[in-house]
């Protein structure tokens, strides 16, 4: 640690590294793996088929999809929701609109109708990527189709021309893809039509790979600083914001991790990487994609967690890295029928997105004793690991049990008083902050959440609280920020409390998070009914469950008389905590 002014600031102990983040972060991504040797190495494997995608032929796919995004009108600048569960189609898409200077928003499928339009509102995404099935729920929200006011519109001038999709797939200005193999709903295009032949064919595209991307985005237009990424994160407090993250965050975020000598990440050319975790949440699209791509490992794709499944494709695949969430380390610990596989190709689990329980670490070390279980500590918005374990191929350094390891490299971490802001030292609690050129460039749109967010000096406050140790390790140990996590996924309380204040029978709400041994912590609510009105907790509970994804879904409702609330308004979400801990602890 240095003192910087009057700062206590922690670094790595890696040496820093000359990151090239002024390329785009497809060029980055795929430059190691495009030589002609490494470049037929498997990338992609498709679990539910056993298709397997090479280095050049992904490379390939995502130029097409480049190309068939600029024949339907999408440029530089455009956003578009990818709605998938992971499959190859959501590689393609993402790095095709990286290579034409487009925004991904990346959107979780199990949304309710009203969740995926606040995030498409949010973003102004033109063009959405998704299955057949998911369909209907745009439809719910009626913003493409043919529509009598619609059918006869023609956006721009050229929207007839060949290529643009005729119209079809068009409507209120919002173009819609499926993936699937069978024919599109009405009103939808095939994937097909992303993939023009006109990228040339394999043998070409083998050649010079690297200068054809540079050509996709003319180097006049493009700009390190540009977004690339926009996943929404209700951050610190708040409603879900979109995450602006440009190809100079990702290509930091992803150096930090797996470039230069002894990376945290240690990933290597035939590691097969686990990608269990949904791609639309930052942990998978970075930590386990865009890191396993820059250092030529191949990708199990798997679209949906079953444990069984996981298990057998961990064995039949060799995996040898896994990245998972708290309960599937939960499952990998304590489940019977992990002992009928063989898991001895794992070397590496790394857990991230939620607190991990002592106990549990210890049940997983000691039922998988040859991998190496570290942990990541990260938040969308800091592009996103702030720390991660060290030296997983060499253990050069073991990581204590709790431990997040230490900061990554060419960045700057500290620990803050909340009250004072004052810069504490090794082992005092307090609010982590991180500076470096991987964080994101703020919020969509939202300059006063984004100033609330990453102060004068360029400093992320992240809402958490820890500490770093004498050996520089990190540990969190509570959060200052209202976000609820259940099983790595954000619960924004506001968005709970917005809703709950909407039903005619009730007049305040506070929402908190509850421990709970599966799901890490769960949301439980407070709510002030309207005088002489009889609400039940099943109708309370019902109304939500209606409005959201299940995993927003109340678990419990106490009625109360008032909110505590400070003389700002603020609700006093300590005094709820405490109130519920004494209701559990008194059974
Ligand atoms: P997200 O933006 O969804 O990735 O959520 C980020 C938040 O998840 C962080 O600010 C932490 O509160 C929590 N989090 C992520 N990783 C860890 C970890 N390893 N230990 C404890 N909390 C974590």
């Amino acid at each position: 640690a240095t003192g910087g002014g009057s700062d206590i600031i922690f670094r790595s102990r890696l040496p820093d590294i000359t990151i090239p983040n002024h390329l785009p972060l497809h060029t980055y991504c795929f430059e190691k793996m495009l030589g002609l040797e490494s470049g037929n190495r498997p990338c992609l494997i498709v679990s539910s088929t056993g298709k397997t995608y090479t280095y050049v032929e992904t490379h390939l796919m995502c130029r097409r999809v480049a190309t068939g995004l600029s024949n339907l009108g999408i440029s530089h600048g455009d956003a578009i929701m990818i709605l998938l569960p992971n499959c190859p189609e959501f590689v393609f898409t993402f790095m095709g609109a990286s290579m034409i200077g487009a925004i991904s928003t990346t959107c979780n499928p199990f949304y309710t109708p009203a969740e995926i339009f606040k995030q498409l509102k949010g973003s102004g995404a033109k063009l959405i990527v998704t299955q057949s099935h998911y369909v209907q729920k745009l439809r719910d929200l009626n913003v493409f189709g043919k529509e009598e006011e619609n059918s006869t519109a023609t956006p721009t001038s050229d929207d007839s021309e060949e290529g643009r999709g005729g119209g079809m797939g068009k409507g209120k200005d919002l173009t819609v893809i499926t993936v699937d193999d069978n024919t599109p709903p009405e009103n939808c295009l095939h994937f097909s039509v992303l993939l023009s032949e006109d990228s040339g064919p394999l043998e070409e595209v083998q050649e010079q790979p690297l200068d054809d991307d540079r050509k996709l985005i003319s180097s006049s237009r493009f700009d390190p600083d540009d977004p690339v990424a926009l996943p929404f994160s209700s951050g610190t407090t708040g409603l879900p914001k979109g995450v602006v993250l440009t190809h100079r965050s990702l290509v930091t975020g992803v150096a930090q991790l797996v470039d230069g000598e002894n990376p945290n990440l240690h990933l290597m050319e035939n590691d097969v990487v686990l990608c269990v975790l949904p791609l639309f949440h930052i942990f998978s699209l970075h930590s386990v994609l865009l890191c396993s791509l820059r250092a030529g490992s191949t990708v199990l794709l798997m679209h949906k967690f079953e444990i069984g499944q996981l298990l057998e494709l961990i064995q039949r695949h060799r995996v040898t890295v896994a990245a998972v969430v708290p309960p599937l380390v939960l499952a990998l610990a304590r489940n019977p029928i992990v002992q009928g596989y063989d898991l001895t190709s794992l070397r590496v689990i790394l857990s991230g997105a939620a607190p991990l329980g002592k106990e549990l670490e210890d049940a997983l070390r000691d039922r998988l004793p040859h991998a190496v279980l570290g942990q990541g500590y990260g938040m969308t918005e800091a592009g996103p690991v702030i720390s991660m374990c060290l030296g997983y191929a060499k253990q050069a350094f073991p990581t204590k049990r709790g431990s997040c390891g230490t900061v990554v490299r060419n960045s700057e971490l500290k620990v803050i008083d909340p009250e004072t802001g004052s810069s504490l030292g090794r082992g005092q609690h307090g609010e982590i902050c991180v500076r470096g050129q991987q964080i994101m460039k703020g919020y969509l749109n939202d300059p006063e959440a984004t100033s609330r967010t990453i102060d004068m000096e360029g400093w992320l406050h992240t809402g958490d609280i820890g500490f770093v140790d004498d050996d520089d390790e990190m540990f969190i140990v509570d959060r200052l920020k209202e976000i609820i996590k259940f099983k790595g996924f954000q619960v924004p309380p506001a968005e709970l409390e917005a809703l709950l204040v909407s039903h005619p029978s009730l007049v305040d709400a506070a929402v908190v998070p509850q421990k709970d041994e599966a799901a890490g912590e769960v949301p439980v609510a407070f709510v002030v009914p309207s005088k002489d009105v009889e609400v039940s907790e099943e109708v309370v509970k019902e109304f939500i469950a209606k409005q959201v994804v299940f995993y927003k879904r109340l678990h419990k409702v106490h009625f109360v008389h008032t909110i505590p609330r400070s003389p700002s308004g603020k609700i006093l979400r300590r005094d709820l905590k405490s109130r519920l801990a004494a209701t559990t602890a008194t059974g």
